[in-house]
């Protein structure tokens, strides 16, 4: 994966960026040690490592706004960073940049009951959002597995989503407005806690923008009410491609459970050795949960079931209990960590048509066979979001290379059989030189335009989404 030289000016004036950060943040929010900012080398695409020049870590907007104003008459680039859980590489840094994390600006700004929004500091995470408000019985649906660590702002930025979206929708379906730093420093204000405002629709520009376009630091979330109850099930299939056939026909059949969740052999023998949930010995395994009164559970149940039947499941268990749905998926929950605990990989996501799920997973185990890449799946079957995982050594010379080269392939499936390159993890560095696989030149000029628009410097999150060759001439300003 190429990155651009950095920009030796800016290593040159390293302490003038530092004493001019010093002097509009308090002392304790600019790192400049080299053994702390090292901890900001990376996000969850291990893979890539680089130390920026500094990190800041701003209290509030106008920290956030006095920092980009700084940076941007320096010319210095800006990494805006939440939580470092991207799995696209999105929040790498470049030797030249400041990373700014919004990691303590964490706070609940409002909350509404009467119209359903909770306003946030975007440094909170994603599981503290529901926590600030479950104790009342509302909840903030989009859940990453991540979730713990993920922070909002990271989730704006990819338009994250979780196993529940199928229901729910990703986080652009529940994001009301933001509050926006551009890399002028200016604030602006985009959506707010109303269903429908007035001018253009800027917020789903800004959702999923990955931090090309501004920082956000603040912002207004829609919560639910919790659901009278939830049931999943876990059904067991001698084969990838009858488990991805049986998730095609409950789609086709128009029903909507909230999650419809698959893993493969590795990923249930590795996700149950650590959650211990009771997941079946089998090829491949959905977890369908289904929510509402008792009596709407059983009904809908009741035909996934029969749908299920035709395709001959090896198991069929509906949860028997609060505590035994609550190991269910925290097995699908920690599916990355427990696979990490096998072997290097690398995470893919991409997009494909439900109705392709069986022939993209037959394609996926023989392009695995032919370059002797094993490949684990665990992804969120019912919205089509694939999350193939190839196991790598990342000691071994070579391997992290045919890794490449097969994700690429894998990714390129996607877009083949009608797909995307993305579900919710985004591009980052990670699919960046693939861009083109899914785009034309005339379509990405017009996405280059927009980030002319918000950052005409090309200053924010640099070398990130678009190919090099594509914005060359752009970054070199
Ligand atoms: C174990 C594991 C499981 C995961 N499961 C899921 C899953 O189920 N669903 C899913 O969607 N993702 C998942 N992810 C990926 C990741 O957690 C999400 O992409 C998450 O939203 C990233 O949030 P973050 O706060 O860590 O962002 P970071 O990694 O810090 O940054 C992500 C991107 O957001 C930008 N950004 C950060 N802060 C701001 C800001 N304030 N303003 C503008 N841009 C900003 C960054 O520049 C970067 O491009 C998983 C990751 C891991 C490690």
């Amino acid at each position: 994966m190429d990155m651009p030289q950095p920009d030796q000016a800016i290593l040159a004036s390293r302490d003038t960026v530092l004493s001019r950060l010093r002097a509009v943040l308090p002392a304790d929010a600019v790192i400049s040690d080299p053994a702390e900012t090292r901890a900001y080398e990376c996000d969850a695409l291990t893979a890539y490592r680089c130390a920026p020049l500094a990190v800041v870590l701003p209290r509030s907007t106008a920290e956030v706004s006095a920092v980009l104003r700084t940076c941007s008459a320096l010319g210095v680039k800006v990494v805006p960073r939440g939580s470092g859980t991207s799995l696209a590489g999105g929040a790498f840094p470049t030797a030249d940049c400041v990373v700014l994390g919004v990691a303590r600006m964490n706070a609940v700004i409002e909350t509404d009951y009467e119209n359903r929004y909770i306003k946030v500091q975007t440094g909170r995470t994603n599981l503290a959002v529901t926590g600030a408000v479950e104790a009342d019985g509302w909840f903030y649906a989009p859940d990453p597995s991540s979730q713990l660590a993920c922070a909002i702002a990271g989730n704006i930025a990819m338009n994250s989503g979780g196993a529940h979206c199928l229901k729910y929708g990703v986080t652009t379906n529940n994001l009301l407005g933001v509050t926006l730093v551009l890399m002028s420093g200016e604030v602006v204000e985009i959506g707010g806690p109303w269903s429908d405002a007035p001018g253009l629709d800027l917020l789903g520009v800004i959702c999923g923008s990955e931090g090309q376009l501004g920082v956000v630091t603040e912002a207004t979330l829609r919560i639910l009410p919790k659901p009278e109850g939830a049931r999943p099930v876990l059904m067991g299939f001698a084969a990838n491609e009858v488990a991805g056939a049986c998730v095609a026909d409950i789609i086709k059949a128009g029903l909507l459970p909230v999650a419809i969740e698959f893993m493969d052999r590795p990923c249930i023998r590795a996700c149950e050795a650590f959650a211990h949930a009771g997941y079946p010995d089998c090829e491949a395994l959905l977890i369908i949960e289904v929510e509402g009164s008792p009596a709407e559970i059983d009904a809908q149940l009741a035909r996934i079931k029969e749908i299920a039947q035709r395709h001959n499941p090896v198991a069929y268990r509906e949860s028997g209990s609060e505590e035994e749905s609550k190991k269910i998926w925290l097995g699908r929950k920690s599916a990355f960590g427990a696979m990490g605990q096998i072997a290097d990989y690398m995470c893919l996501d991409g997009t494909i048509p439900v109705s392709e799920l069986p022939y993209v997973l037959r394609r996926i185990g023989e392009m695995s066979a032919a370059v002797g890449l094993s490949v684990a799946n665990v992804f969120h079957a019912g919205d089509g979001n694939m999350h193939p995982l190839i196991l790598y050594n990342a000691n071994k010379p070579g391997d992290l290379e045919l890794c490449e080269t097969l994700g690429a392939d894998i990714l390129k499936l996607c877009v083949e059989v009608g797909g995307c390159l993305t579900g919710e993890h985004g591009v980052g560095v990670e699919k960046r030189d693939l861009m083109t696989v899914q785009f034309s030149p005339a379509d990405l000029e017009a996405q280059l335009r927009v980030k002319d628009v918000f950052d005409p410097g090309w200053l924010l999150n640099p070398a990130k989404v678009f190919p090099l060759e594509a914005t060359a001439s752009r970054r070199a300003g």
